[in-house]
């Protein structure tokens, strides 16, 4: 679709009428050609919300009137799950199942928000004076800028998408030049819905071209953005001139530590898909593998056996079990990362070079890759690689445990596996990570705040805060029979 930036409810090209090809990760094949914005259109989209916004057309509409086009956004989501499905895949190389799996998510989402819309109310508050009325509103906070990663294009988009439209936010839209074509189908279901023209804006393109644009213009209010840690940081500073408000959603090295007397066999298989699942390109990925030192051998031996099996292939093969990574850069880059952590003392037991075979080698597939003798000095321990590599450390008390689990400038997610109640209560309050589970890996519910601890970004999506964050709070007090304060004495 070369015409894929939408701004004002109209379809164009790029203005330079520049276009971008978006290949397959998993063979390179040709899957959309989209237009690539510059400045120029992001400033029009930037213009275009803006003065939806200040219209108060959108904004206005009741919370109820907005809750019913969350509800019907989410039923359109259900009817198009194959279309949506096949262009995630497409642009991601992620199974077909992952991806409706996605988009299911990203219904429930729009649920949640219509539900949340739906409850509020304003707070109204005992003044204390017979003759006041006080209450607490919440406004929408004008024109977001939503900007987007790769690795769950869609799924993150709707975490910003759907509570902006629910407070009556206007928007700009960026998804990763990477995977733009769910965000193209997304507004188009926006656009169906019944959203005013103007509300939702669509810029696709690359954020080296236009992205600071979205986060410097003083017409835009709040920035809420998922990617890496450099580009969050980035944005901070930038938005930083006009006192934007900003909401991140970085990176993780998520420990997951697994005590002697867990249920083993249970605990590794989950080891095996928080490391493993979707080539490890997660923010939540469990990617630290922190075990007990008596049951090292055998926790590392079953999870390097279950690696080897794996089966990676694209979205055409049925019997593929995870997909490529999403560019040749990101292979290039995990790769480097791998020859870093190796070099620093770290002990390869399976993996470690990319797929050659004939049927992966038109594809960026890197294989399931386990690293042991790792320790917190190492590079791979520190920082995120965003591939299928799992680190290993072993600790001997639960302080150790928790130490090294905090060891980190990441707080994202974390996880905790005993079958010693106590033992987890204590981990799991004293892990310094935005989400942790106990005996478990992985789930999420759209009711329940997502977000991170230090470098992994400030607010929280989803839940109740995931609302807030797109709300201006405002008191207003009402005297309703007002005498003179007599404060300073009137002497004439
Ligand atoms: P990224 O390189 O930081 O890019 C994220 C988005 O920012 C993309 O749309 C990118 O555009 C855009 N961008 C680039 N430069 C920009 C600039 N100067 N101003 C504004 N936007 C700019 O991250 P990624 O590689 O796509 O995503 C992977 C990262 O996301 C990982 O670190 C992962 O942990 C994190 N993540 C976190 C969460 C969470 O919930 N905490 C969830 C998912 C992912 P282009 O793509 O066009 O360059």
């Amino acid at each position: 679709m070369t015409s894929s930036i939408y701004i004002d409810g109209k379809w164009r090209p790029a203005i330079d009428g520049a276009t971008r090809e978006i290949r397959s990760p998993a063979d390179g094949t040709l899957v959309a050609t989209v237009s690539d914005g510059k400045i120029a259109d992001a400033l029009a989209a930037i213009s275009s919300a803006r003065t939806s916004f200040d219209s108060g057309l959108f904004s206005s509409w009741s919370w109820k009137e907005r809750s019913v086009l969350l509800t019907k956004i989410a039923l359109l989501l259900e009817r198009d799950i194959e279309i949506i499905a096949n262009l995630e895949s497409g642009d991601t190389g992620k199974r077909i199942i992952e991806s409706k799996y996605d988009v299911a998510d990203v219904s429930a989402t729009f649920r949640h928000f219509a539900k949340l819309a739906l409850d509020h109310h304003d707070r109204v508050l005992d003044s204390g004076l017979p003759n006041v009325t006080s209450k607490v509103t919440y406004e929408p906070i004008g024109v977001c800028s939503l900007i987007g990663p790769w690795n769950y294009p869609l799924l993150q988009i709707s975490w910003k998408v759907a509570p902006a439209l629910a407070a009556g936010c206007s928007f700009i839209l960026k998804p990763s030049e990477l995977t733009p074509s769910t965000a193209i189908h997304l507004i188009k279901l926006i656009e169906e819905a019944g959203a005013p023209a103007g509300v939702a804006n669509l810029v696709t393109g690359s954020g080296a071209a236009f992205g600071d644009t979205l986060t410097t213009d003083p017409r835009v209010d709040f920035v809420s953005f998922t990617g890496g840690l450099p580009t969050g940081k980035r944005i901070i500073i930038k938005a930083a001139e006009t006192v934007k408000r900003v909401a991140l959603e970085l990176g993780g090295k998520n420990p997951n530590i697994i005590f002697a007397d867990a249920d083993l066999d249970v605990a590794i298989d989950f080891a095996v898909t928080a490391a493993f699942l979707h080539s490890g390109q997660v923010c939540s990925a469990g990617t630290r593998l922190i075990v007990e030192r008596p049951i090292h051998d055998q926790v590392v031996q079953e999870i390097v056996r279950r690696a080897k099996q794996i089966r990676l292939g694209g979205p055409a093969d049925l019997t593929a079990e995870t997909g490529p990574l999403i560019s040749e850069n990101h292979l290039k880059k995990v790769e480097e990362y791998l020859a870093k952590g190796i070099s620093e003392g770290a002990k390869l037991l399976v993996g470690g070079t990319r797929c050659t075979t004939e049927k992966l080698s038109t594809g960026w597939y890197f294989p399931p890759t386990v690293l042991d003798d790792c320790n917190t000095s190492m590079y791979c321990v520190q920082e995120e690689s965003f591939g299928p590599i799992l680190t290993v450390e072993v600790f001997d008390t639960i302080d150790e445990a928790i130490k090294l689990g905090n060891d980190t400038i990441y707080g994202l997610s974390g996880a905790v596996w005993s079958r010693d109640q106590t033992k987890c209560e204590r981990v799991s309050k004293e892990l310094r990570h935005g989400t942790v589970w106990v005996n478990d890996y992985g789930p999420y519910k759209p009711q329940a705040e997502w977000g991170g601890f230090k470098a992994s970004g400030n607010g929280r999506e989803l839940g109740e805060h995931g609302l807030q964050e797109y709300l201006e709070i405002k008191h207003i007090w009402v005297n309703n029979s007002p005498t003179r304060s007599g404060w300073f004495a009137d002497k004439n």
